[in-house]
C-alpha cells in the first residue's frame, strides 16, 4: 500500500468502462479508496464499485459530468466527506469523440469535445490542486492520446484537446513540483474498448505490436504514476501503444 492511499483517496472520471474502469480497479488494488465517477452509465459505475468492493477495496460511484463546470467541487465533496480523506490521485480520464473531416467539422462537435477532453480536465486539476497542495502530494494522470502526438485524418478536435491536455500537463507540472505533486499524461495508441469499437483491422498492419491494447495495459501504466516510486517522474508523457508513436 503506498503513502497515499494511508493517506488519501483517488478520483477517476469516466470510470463506468473501458480504460476508466480498469484504472479504478488498478488504483483499489494498491489500496486507495476510488471514486468511480460516470456520466450516464450508473449500473456499469455500481458493478464497478461492486468488484473493487468483492476484492476487499473500497470504491464509491458518483455522477458528474466533466463538462458542467459545477461537476468538480460537487464530486470531490462528494468523494473527500465519504472517505473522509483529501483527494491525492486524480485521474482525468473521461473523453469522447466526435470525427469528421476538418471542412465538415461543426462548431457543436469541436465545442463538445474540447469541452470535455480538455476543459473538463483542466477544471478537475485545478480543484484537485487545492488539497494537494496543502498535503504537499498528489499525483495527478491525464489520459491523453496519440493523437495528441501525431496526426489522424478526421479527428482535428480530438487532436487538439488531448494536444492542449499534454500541454497543459507539463505546464502544471513545473508550476507544482517544488510541493511533491506530479502530474502526467498517458497517450495510449489503439486500446479495445466501445470508443474503438469497430476500428478496422488496416490499422492492426501499422501497430508494431500487432495487437490492439487492453484497458488493463494502459490502468498500469497508471498505476505506476500514482505510487510512490513514481514521485520524481513529472511532466512525462508515457506512450502505452505497442509502439505505434516509435
Ligand atoms: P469509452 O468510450 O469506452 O468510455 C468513456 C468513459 O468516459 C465512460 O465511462 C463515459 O461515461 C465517460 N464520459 C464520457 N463523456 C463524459 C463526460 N462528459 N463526463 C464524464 N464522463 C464522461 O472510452 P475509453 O475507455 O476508450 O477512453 C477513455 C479515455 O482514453 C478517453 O479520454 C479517451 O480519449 C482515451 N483514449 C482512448 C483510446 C482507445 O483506443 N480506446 C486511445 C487513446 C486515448 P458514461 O458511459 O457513464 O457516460
Amino acid at each position: 500500500m503506498t503513502d497515499g492511499a494511508r493517506s488519501g483517496c483517488a478520483l477517476v472520471t469516466g470510470a463506468s468502462r473501458g480504460i476508466g474502469a480498469a484504472i479504478a480497479r488498478a488504483l483499489a488494488g494498491d489500496g486507495w479508496p476510488v471514486g468511480v465517477l460516470y456520466r450516464s452509465g450508473a449500473d456499469a459505475a455500481e458493478r464497478v464499485v461492486a468488484e473493487i468492493t468483492r476484492g476487499g477495496g473500497r470504491a464509491l460511484s458518483i455522477q458528474a459530468d466533466v463538462a458542467d463546470p459545477g461537476a468538480p467541487e460537487r464530486a470531490f465533496g462528494a468523494v473527500e466527506s465519504h472517505f473522509q480523506a483529501p483527494v491525492l490521485a486524480l485521474v482525468n480520464n473521461a473523453g469522447i469523440n466526435r470525427d469528421d473531416l476538418a471542412p465538415s467539422l461543426d462548431d457543436e462537435r469541436w465545442n463538445e469535445v474540447i469541452e470535455t477532453d480538455l476543459n473538463g480536465a483542466f477544471r478537475f486539476t485545478r480543484r484537485a490542486l487545492k488539497g494537494m497542495l496543502r498535503a504537499r502530494n498528489g499525483r495527478i494522470v491525464n489520459i491523453a492520446s496519440i493523437v495528441g502526438l501525431r496526426a489522424n485524418p478526421g479527428q482535428a478536435n480530438y487532436a487538439a484537446a488531448k494536444a492542449g491536455l499534454i500541454a497543459m500537463t507539463r505546464t502544471v507540472a513545473v508550476e507544482v513540483a517544488r510541493r511533491g505533486i506530479t502530474v502526467n499524461a498517458i497517450a495510449p495508441g489503439w486500446i479495445e474498448t466501445e470508443m474503438t469499437a469497430g476500428i478496422a483491422g488496416e490499422l492492426l498492419a501499422q501497430v508494431p505490436a500487432r495487437r490492439a491494447g487492453t484497458p488493463g495495459e494502459v490502468a498500469a501504466a497508471v498505476r505506476f504514476l500514482a505510487s510512490e516510486e513514481a514521485a520524481y517522474i513529472t511532466g512525462a508523457v508515457l506512450s502505452v501503444d505497442g509502439g505505434l508513436g516509435a
